[in-house]
């Protein structure tokens, strides 16, 4: 047996927290049954100022279900949705599982050739989608897929309940030969969705991954995997129906998916829904809903440091946030719990991992490593393994740099579709990361890098992270990306891409005596690009292939 097998990290583990968890729910529709039976009154989305309350959207979903199967919808076909953080995307959702579907969510940022790739690869014969999208880019490319049924909802349509106080009645946009949404819930409300039983292994979500790493591939995420990861984040953090939750990342990422909406379904706490990404409005959602749970990325976070209306009390109501998805430097949590006394826990995992496969325990601060000043991110949850292996696949032991493979309830069968690129991720059904990092003595895991983002100066290997760390200790730097570029001496070399905080301003070559001082002579950037903003993903990251092309 060996060291990844024993499991190092649950000595880490605080009292009271279990080693394994039993699975609850076969399915996400029972899931939410059950929050629905505990609370039905209760909230289950905020948007604006509208509510939905648990047994409302336990209604509207049947109506959803009960609606698609009168359009000859069968399970296991593809219901494709295409929007942004709105009340409707949940409302489809669960809609598409009560009637045995399975959800595709799609980037609302796509355009007509990312949404034709999603909709062919997929086989979707359903597609909902917001109206603006459908006219400016879906229309065009249906006729070139197997989609059959498409249902258009509106932008506003919730935003108009309440006191109406950010916008007007609503504008309908012509979509000829579609299903208006709420005309079709209005229908079939109170109609029994058709009778299915949803079984644990059974396709919950097609989660394209981000297409930051070549063609996007639809992620199987079982019903076990969400339903797991949902247990999972509810445990690990303590949270029940008296938490309000922050649903500030995009719903098609797989951290909206699980970190917001299965989070919501199953612990009864209100998803507070907002349309996009609004630092000041995300700080006065904050206040005025009392939120508690924060989930989102760097990005999210140092954009509200750097708000106008940030203060120490803004955020006072948060008992928990989390930043995944992308590396955070041990400064930036620094500044975050400087400016919001709040200390922003770890989390990381992949779309394969459906979110979450480390996280930092309750209670606990992630150490960082002395040596590289990484901080860790946190340990394997919840009956999961994670080893790291060598270049012929062998364990390494502790201290040593590797690709991290992770095996446990929430990974992913494989990708829709895919069976070579199947077997090249998960041989076996262990999931081969492309992440490579290593565990300490004591269980705690740091990463290191993207395997591929890699620069080799002159046969020195750099890893982008590690300079991007010190770029972020600059006081004037606000975000900083570092690539590799051509170089006739050394075949690659280091460039940084920086953008700065609001009224600062610094040359170039400062930053790079700055880094110079602190890092090994083949680390520094030779160059430092100065950009107002630098170019990330909808999910925050930052695009190192965009600025390196
Ligand atoms: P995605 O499938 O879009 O969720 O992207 C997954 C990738 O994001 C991982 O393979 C990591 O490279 C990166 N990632 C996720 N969480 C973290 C984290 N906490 N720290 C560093 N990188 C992360």
């Amino acid at each position: 047996m060996g060291v990844y097998d024993e499991k190092p990290w649950l000595g880490l583990y605080p009292e009271g927290l279990p080693s394994g968890l039993t699975i609850e729910f076969d399915n996400t529709v029972d899931m939410f049954a059950t929050a629905v039976a505990r609370d039905p009154d209760g909230d289950a989305i905020r948007y604006f100022d509208g509510r939905i309350s648990a047994r409302e959207l336990d209604e509207l979903s049947d109506a959803f279900a009960a609606g698609l199967a009168d359009t000859g919808f069968t399970a296991g076909e593809r219901v494709a949705i295409y929007a942004q953080n709105v009340p409707q995307f949940v409302i489809a959702q669960l809609g598409t599982w009560k009637a045995g579907g399975i959800a595709v969510s799609v980037n609302p940022m796509n355009r007509q050739r990312e949404l034709e790739l999603i909709l062919s690869d997929s086989g979707a014969s359903v597609l909902v989608c917001l109206e603006g999208l459908y006219r400016d880019v879906a229309c065009s490319v249906l006729p070139r897929t197997d989609v059959r049924t498409v249902v258009t909802t509106s932008e506003l349509e919730y935003q108009t309940r309440g006191d109406q106080r950010v916008l007007g009645g609503i504008e309908r946009i012509d979509c000829d030969g579609t299903i208006d949404m709420s005309t079709m819930l209005e229908r079939f409300r109170g109609t029994a969705p058709p009778a299915v039983r949803l079984q644990p292994d059974d396709v919950a979500l097609l989660t394209y991954t981000s297409g930051t790493t070549g063609p996007p591939k639809g992620a199987m995420n079982t019903h076990r995997n969400v339903v797991f990861n949902a247990q999972t984040f509810r445990d690990w953090i303590g949270m029940d129906s008296g938490d309000v939750i922050l649903g500030v990342a995009p719903l098609f990422h797989i951290t909206g998916l699980i970190g917001h909406v299965a989070l919501s379904l199953l612990t009864g706490a209100p998803l507070v829904l907002l349309y996009r990404f609004d630092p000041e409005m995300t700080i006065e959602t904050i206040r005025d809903e009392r939120v508690t749970f924060a989930a989102g990325s760097i990005t999210v976070f140092i954009a509200l440091m750097n708000a106008p209306n940030a203060d120490k009390d803004a955020l006072a109501s948060l008992t928990n946030v989390y930043s995944g998805g992308a590396p955070i430097p041990p400064s930036t949590v620094k500044a975050f719990q400087k400016t919001f006394g709040h200390y922003i826990n770890n989390v990381y995992g992949l779309t394969e991992t459906t979110s979450p496969s480390h996280g930092v325990p309750r209670g606990a601060d992630a150490p960082v490593d002395p040596t590289s000043g990484a901080l860790s991110v946190g340990v394997p949850v919840f009956d999961t393994v994670v080893r790291v292996v060598g270049e012929d696949g062998r364990d390494l032991p502790p201290g040593e740099v590797g690709e991290l493979v992770t095996s446990g309830p929430q990974v992913v069968p494989g990708y829709w579709n895919k069976p070579e690129e199947t077997a090249t991720a998960l041989p076996g059904g262990e999931l081969h990361t492309g992440d490579v990092g290593y565990m300490d003595a004591d269980g705690w895991f740091y990463l290191v890098d993207r395997k591929k983002d890699q620069i080799n100066a002159g046969g020195y290997k750099v890893w982008p992270r590690e300079v991007e760390d010190v770029l972020y200790e600059h006081d004037a730097v606000r975000e900083a990306a570092v690539v590799g570029v051509a170089d006739e001496y050394r075949g690659e070399t280091v460039k940084a891409f920086v953008s700065l905080r609001p009224g600062r301003s610094v040359e170039p070559d400062e930053l790079v005596a700055f880094c110079k001082e602190r890092m090994a002579a083949y680390k520094y950037p030779r160059q430092v690009e100065i950009r107002d903003e630098l170019p990330k993903t909808v999910t925050g990251k930052l695009l190192r292939r965009q600025l390196r092309d």
